[in-house]
């Protein structure tokens, strides 16, 4: 730890950042920083555009997996003109898998609307475009064109929670908070900086404090797992029954509609049992046999799927060229293994 006047004993009320200049403790956040970050590709870059699909990715996805979604991605899409010019079902397809579809809806919304134009420069511009938050708009402002304005994710809430021993923070104390600490000089390491000490070091279940370049003064760290109380989640609980159809070439999908899975292709599903008889009249079906059950869990849904197999005299299609969600994956692998085990025969 740096001894010196701007050295503060505790965070309550304390005034951090002082402008103009680099205070102590933020020289000891960026010096642990230099030291220990993940040596990431969207860390190598200042394109605006490569920092936009790796924040909208991480926001819902762990870095180990938006690493081959990242490159995947900008392989394939590697400028907004690129992705300005492809079809929804294309960047969905490249997406499958990564979950949280909307995402990339978002990001084909935002390339067309933009028209070949280059990202706007600033929070506020970045904001006015479709499906970007405060997080996401702060991180490409200070990250891609230097603006000093606060991100404040997951990792954030935790370490400014426990840093002021705060059990219940409020997104208004949180954005404040996080804008006192920041380092105008360069704002766009100091919130790599800052969410990287939540993801490495305090981490939500065995924070390693004694690592910690703020452990001196952090208010909560005699009990961390008491900030922040985890916010209460209701998991609504799903159940619904698939027909899958065999056709002449491969299992009938439909492409489904609504916020969750909207734009991929799944397997028909209904709400209620007694639907199951209109999905073998729609597609032609005599007879189906249960099959199984898929459970898959989104995160504020878990769903329960009872699945019938069936044939159809329909064509089908190829589910390597369609985008299917993770449910319909699991849903595959069950009707793809009782076609072969003969279930239609038991
Ligand atoms: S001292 Fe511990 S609880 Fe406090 S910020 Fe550091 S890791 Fe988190």
């Amino acid at each position: 730890m740096v001894a010196g006047r701007t050295r503060p004993t505790n965070p309550r009320g304390y005034p951090w950042a002082v402008p103009g200049r680099t205070c102590a403790f933020q020289k000891e956040l960026l010096a642990w920083y230099a030291k220990n970050k993940r040596p990431l590709p969207w860390r190598q870059t200042r394109d605006p555009y490569a920092i936009l699909v790796a924040e909208v990715l991480l926001q819902q996805t762990r870095v180990d997996q938006a690493l081959n979604y990242y490159h995947r991605f900008l392989e394939k899409f590697p400028s907004l003109r690129e992705l300005a010019c492809a079809g929804e079902e294309e960047v969905l397809k490249v997406w499958e898998g990564a979950g949280y579809y909307r995402r990339a809806r978002q990001l084909v919304r935002l390339a067309k609307e933009l028209g070949g134009r280059e990202l706007p420069r600033t929070f506020a511009g970045l904001l006015e475009l479709p499906g970007i938050g405060p997080y996401t708009a702060a991180a490409v402002a200070s990250i891609a064109f230097g603006e000093p304005v606060a991100v404040v994710d997951g990792n954030v809430r935790r370490v400014l929670a426990r840093l002021w021993a705060q059990e219940n923070p409020t997104p208004a104390w949180l954005r404040e908070r996080a804008q006192s600490l920041l380092d105008p000089q360069d704002p766009g390491t100091w919130n790599q900086a800052l969410m990287e000490l939540g993801a490495l070091v305090c981490v939500p279940k065995q924070p390693r404090c004694s690592a910690c370049p703020w452990a001196a003064f952090c208010a909560g760290k005699s009990d961390p797992h008491r900030f922040p109380q985890p916010r209460p989640r209701r998991v609504k609980v799903l159940r619904v029954w698939a027909l899958a159809a065999r056709g002449r070439q491969g299992f009938i999908f439909e492409k489904r509609e609504g916020p969750l899975l909207g734009g991929l292709w799944g397997f028909p599903l209904v709400h209620e049992a007694q639907g199951v008889g209109k999905l073998l009249e729609r597609y032609g079906v005599d007879r189906a046999w249960p099959i199984g059950t898929v459970r898959h869990s989104f995160t504020h849904r878990a769903v329960t799927v009872e699945v019938y197999l069936g044939f159809s005299p329909l064509q089908g299609d190829d589910p390597r060229v369609r985008p299917l969600s993770r449910l319909d994956r699991k849903i595959l692998v069950l009707a793809e293994a009782a076609v072969v085990e003969g279930a239609p025969r038991l």
